[in-house]
């Protein structure tokens, strides 16, 4: 069976990773001519480190990684703890695998190589302008036409196969927020010489202030080298833009009067830049005949719960696997790709409603994050720091996390699979 993956980001790595180890021939299109490091750290949480580590990549991942201490929420103005998760041991006694951050070019380096030694077949600087369902092919910048079983897009947020799918424009949805993401180095933190900075950034925890429209995340990445800092508020970029330069001094005043210690963080900001939030609640369909979507392609979220890669990787490996069992499955010998857009409509069935609740799940974040100082903000508080919560805010409830990150996507296709094969089975004799 062959397979071709339009987009090299996480998820479509993910997916060629998975493929190959089931023994399918994968070539990966990517539209950049290089790969260069986007972005500056990153959240994987255990739904995502359980992927990697059926990928067979968690060990090196783990080298290059932080597994924080802990997840720790401010108020934004005074900076009082409102809120600890503990992570480390706790996280993986509880979801079965860690939590750590990383840089993302470190992530996506690592899952690079691994397809690259695997046998993916990689082309850089290819850009994928049409797709031919009934031949199932590929048209690329140059005028070549590809073909493969699969087609599978994973061209992420400003999908171009999304459209071409659908048979319409889709741009993704503003969301009306942004986020200004800026790195700075441990010398650069330590030039302050301030106790009270040192008390925050000198240990391993993900720290993130919450108030009103706004809030910040700040962690260390890179064995403690350097710093991730996203800071998210409304949109004021014009429609339609995606990622410009920003400026540090309309980042410094959007967040004026808060905490001291991030106040005085942001002053050794030297350069930011401004990415606007989009998202698609639910797109109609993600797959036609022979052609799928993954990750930011079909459920691009507001990254409050740091799980859109996560879902990508989830997606990409939910792929493969559910492929590999069609392409070795005994029953179908000589005649498996004739099945595969029942396998692609299984895999859009079980990865739909998951996905949808994650970005629904990042929406409700938005509103308890980003309350006013008021009635609401103090039910919140009081059942962040652990008193009576009456606010039915999925981020307080153990179940929801248990589902979201205690999740193991490959073993939940496994068993959808298998469902699917003994109809089938039923249906053949
Ligand atoms: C501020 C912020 C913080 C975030 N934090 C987290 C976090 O902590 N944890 C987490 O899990 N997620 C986080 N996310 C979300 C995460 O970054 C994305 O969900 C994830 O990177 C999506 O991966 P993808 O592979 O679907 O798409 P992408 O990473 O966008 O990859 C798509 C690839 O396709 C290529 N491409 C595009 N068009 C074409 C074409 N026509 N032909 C060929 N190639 C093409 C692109 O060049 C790109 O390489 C965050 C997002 C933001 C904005």
């Amino acid at each position: 069976m062959k397979v071709i993956i339009v987009g090299a980001g996480l998820g479509g790595l993910a997916c060629a990773i998975s493929c190959r180890r089931e023994g399918l021939d994968v070539l990966l299109l990517e539209r950049a001519p290089k790969i260069l490091p986007i972005g500056a750290g990153i959240q994987v949480s255990a739904n995502a480190s359980r992927i990697a580590h059926r990928l067979g990549v968690l060990p090196v991942l783990l080298e290059r990684a932080i597994q924080p201490e802990k997840l720790e929420i401010r108020r934004y103005d005074n900076g009082s703890v409102l809120y600890i998760r503990p992570g480390r041991e706790n996280m993986v006694q509880k979801y079965g695998s860690p939590w750590f951050v990383i840089h993302r070019a470190d992530y996506h380096e690592i899952m690079m190589q691994e397809a690259i030694r695997l046998g993916v077949d990689i082309r850089l600087g290819c850009t994928v302008e049409g797709l031919d369902f009934d031949k199932s092919q590929v048209l690329v910048q140059d005028g070549e036409t590809l073909s493969a079983d699969v087609i599978i897009g994973a061209d992420g947020l400003w999908s171009t196969t999304r459209e071409i799918l659908l048979g319409h424009q889709s741009p993704p949805v503003e969301t009306g927020d942004l986020a200004y993401r800026a790195t700075l180095s441990r010398e650069e933190i330590e030039a302050l010489d301030d106790p009270e900075v040192k008390a925050i950034y000198d240990r391993q925890v993900v720290t993130v202030w919450l108030g009103p429209d706004k809030h910040c995340v700040f962690y260390p990445i890179s064995q403690g080298n350097t710093y991730n800092l996203v800071l998210l508020r409304p949109d004021n970029m014009p429609a339609g833009a995606r990622t410009v330069q920003g400026t540090v001094d309309e980042m410094r005043l959007s967040f004026e009067g808060w905490d001291n210690v991030l106040t005085k963080i942001l002053s050794q900001i030297n350069s930011v830049l401004k990415w606007k939030l989009c998202h698609h609640e639910e797109l109609a369909t993600w797959t036609k005949g022979c052609i799928t979507l993954l990750g930011d392609a079909c459920h691009p979220t507001l990254p409050y719960q740091g799980q859109g890669a996560a879902m990508a990787v989830e997606d990409g490996a939910v792929l493969g696997r559910l492929l590999g069992l069609l392409d070795s499955e005994p029953l179908f010998k000589g005649t498996s790709a004739k099945f595969i857009p029942e396998i692609l409509n299984l895999y859009e069935g079980i990865r739909k409603s998951r996905t949808t609740i994650n970005v629904q799940g990042a929406t409700a974040n938005r509103f308890w994050y980003h309350l006013a100082d008021g009635p609401m903000q103090e039910k919140r508080d009081v059942a962040l720091r652990g008193g009576p919560d009456s606010t039915g805010w999925c981020f307080l409830r153990p179940d929801y996390w248990n589902d979201l990150v205690g999740f193991d996507a490959v073993a939940d296709a496994e068993c959808a699979f298998e469902e699917w094969l003994s109809q089938k089975g039923e249906s053949i004799q």
